[in-house]
């Protein structure tokens, strides 16, 4: 058997998935006849440039004209009219969507992604600050649906003046997201309005399938800027999805968009005026749910809260927790029970918040030995991805006493392309930042050992051997995923394999949990004989904040 061909120069070789898609494209029914479609046997012949003098290959681009215009006419577009050949490349694309060939990014060739001027109108609108992320090349659908569960009903008001193109005019529609998200695809997006634009433009016949090699992506240098500075906005609200904590997800990231949107008016728990943006009263980095209620802080008292819990926030949690709603996740649970009745001032509530912090460092060092064993699935289990599946509304929602409050959460369950895109994005950022914990210089991270502990993850790994080979199958694939790809194309592929992650456990992810489980509570017992010890009593260093704030931000 032959070699597998080549493509592209040395240093600026063809990204993989482009080249995977090439023999996809080039194999399949609908491009049958493509003139000169190999070269000497295999090697696609992709390009088609018109400005061949000579050779064996200089007719190619006037036959594969002739076959454009056959193949337009074959589905009903006449070769005379504007934009045919256009039309036609993405009328008769099998799957709509194309890998760009220098980054690999796969996006859609139909108009889903806003332009400038879409985007513009988005920030024009008065419930609109900096935190919200402009997200490159985001989908317009995700983009509607990601406005409505950061601002409400308000954003469906606006809709009609966002989406308004000189074409186009919106219809007037029911606030419900469900109805809008349907017009947009079936009416809005084929209409291909002039304020969205395409994956890829087309070029046929350049090119074998009919698109631009690279995607909008890498259109250009400046494209590249851009991107890569919105790819850092993000960052604005990663930090929940880092620590592995527990809690319904959704409706806590719905409710601190809300809080800008609605309450930038209010005050501050200190007194001071806002704006002011959501606190988690016990701190997702020490180990507590990432749950739907915030406490109101400006943004001084925010850092110099520092992730630190006051006396206040402890007794406020313990009074959540005698109401029997979960404030804290499994792997703290046990330190918490321990110690949370030790705490009467603000200098024992701040000792509390270091043991966790060391309890934090250590389940983090357990979790990498769980993946560096190479069972990914089951910790993807940890994630909680099935809230993903529901949207929810707040009712009566308000603010006493600097908290907010509302009388009661409902979940909608919801199908719509954000579902797989919130999932894909809680499993890149919660393996990213469990790789990158112990890279980023931890100098003060201390990890509880014994062999007690050690037996129990041994137990926990034990447990996981006896995993299907369907599991093993996917632990393969996410560590693939994991090893070689660019931010841009992970979500991609995690996109893909998102709903093959099991959310009933078999009795081995049960067992495993279980030791795991065992294994925080010795750690519990360890940190908590520390209760007195410096390390935890000695007032913080000004080095040792510093160093905080760089490990927490
Ligand atoms: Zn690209
Ligand atoms: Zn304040």
């Amino acid at each position: 058997m032959a070699d597998k061909p080549k493509y592209g120069r040395k240093g600026q070789e063809w990204h993989p998935n482009f080249i995977e898609y090439m023999e996809f494209i080039a194999n399949h029914e609908v491009y049958q006849g493509m003139p000169d479609a190999f070269l000497d046997g295999n090697k696609i012949q992709w390009e088609s440039p018109s400005n061949r003098k000579s050779g064996k290959y200089k007719d190619t681009r006037r036959k594969r004209l002739d076959w454009w215009r056959r193949k337009g006419v074959s589905v009903g577009i006449d070769p005379n009219s504007t934009r045919w050949i256009s039309k036609t490349a993405r009328l008769i694309h099998p799957t709509k969507h194309k890998p760009c060939k220098r980054c690999g990014r796969v996006m859609e060739l139909r108009y889903v992604y806003p332009s400038n001027s879409l985007n513009k109108r988005v920030k024009q609108l008065s419930y609109i600050d900096d935190t919200f992320p402009v997200v490159a090349f985001e989908h317009i659908e995700s983009l509607v649906t990601r406005l409505v569960e950061s601002f409400g009903e308000q954003v469906f008001s606006a809709l009609p003046r966002i989406l308004r193109t000189s074409a186009i005019s919106p219809p007037e529609l029911e606030p419900k997201l469900e109805d809008w998200l349907r017009w947009i695809e079936e009416k809005y997006i084929p209409g291909e309005p002039s304020i969205l634009s395409p994956g890829a433009m087309s070029n046929a016949p350049d090119r074998f399938d009919g698109f631009h090699s690279f995607n909008q992506c890498c259109r250009s240098e400046a494209d590249r800027g851009r991107n890569k500075s919105n790819l850092q906005s993000y960052t604005t609200d990663r930090r929940v999805f880092e620590y592995w904590t527990e809690g319904d997800w959704i409706a806590a990231n719905r409710l601190m968009g809300q809080i800008r949107a609605i309450f930038g008016g209010e005050s501050c728990l200190n007194g001071h005026p806002g704006p002011c943006s959501a606190d988690h009263i016990g701190p997702i980095s020490l180990g507590f749910t990432h749950r739907p209620e915030f406490q109101l802080l400006c943004k001084p008292c925010n850092s110099a809260k520092n992730n630190r819990m006051t006396l206040r926030d402890v007794v406020h949690l313990k009074g959540v927790e005698a109401k029997r709603e979960k404030v804290i996740s499994w792997h703290s649970q046990a330190l918490w029970d321990k110690r949370k009745h030790s705490v009467a001032d603000d200098e024992t509530a701040r000792r509390l918040s270091k043991l966790l912090r060391d309890n934090r460092h250590t389940l983090m060092s357990i979790l990498r030995k769980i993946e560096k064993a190479g069972y990914l699935t089951f910790l993807a289990t940890f994630l909680e991805l099935q809230y993903a599946e529901y949207t929810v509304e707040f009712t009566n929602l308000k603010v006493e006493e600097h908290i907010t409050r509302f009388d009661e959460v409902s979940h909608i369950l919801r199908e719509t392309n954000y579902v797989k895109e919130q999932k894909a994005r809680r499993c890149r950022i919660a393996f990213e930042s469990l790789l990158d914990y112990f890279a980023k210089g931890t100098r003060n991270a201390f990890v509880v050992s014994t062999d007690a502990i050690n037996s129990k993850v041994e137990a926990t790994l034990c447990a996981l051997q006896q995993s299907s080979d369907t599991i093993k199958q996917l632990d393969l694939q996410i560590a693939d995923i994991l090893a070689n790809n660019s931010e841009t194309t992970i979500d991609e592929e995690f996109r893909a394999i998102v709903d093959s992650i099991p959310l009933t456990t078999s009795h081995n992810f049960v067992v495993a949990k279980q030791e795991l489980k065992n294994a925080m509570a010795l750690v519990a017992v360890e940190l908590s004989n520390q209760w007195n010890s410096d390390r935890y009593v000695r007032a913080e260093s000004d080095s040792d904040i510093q160093l905080e704030i760089k490990l927490e931000i």
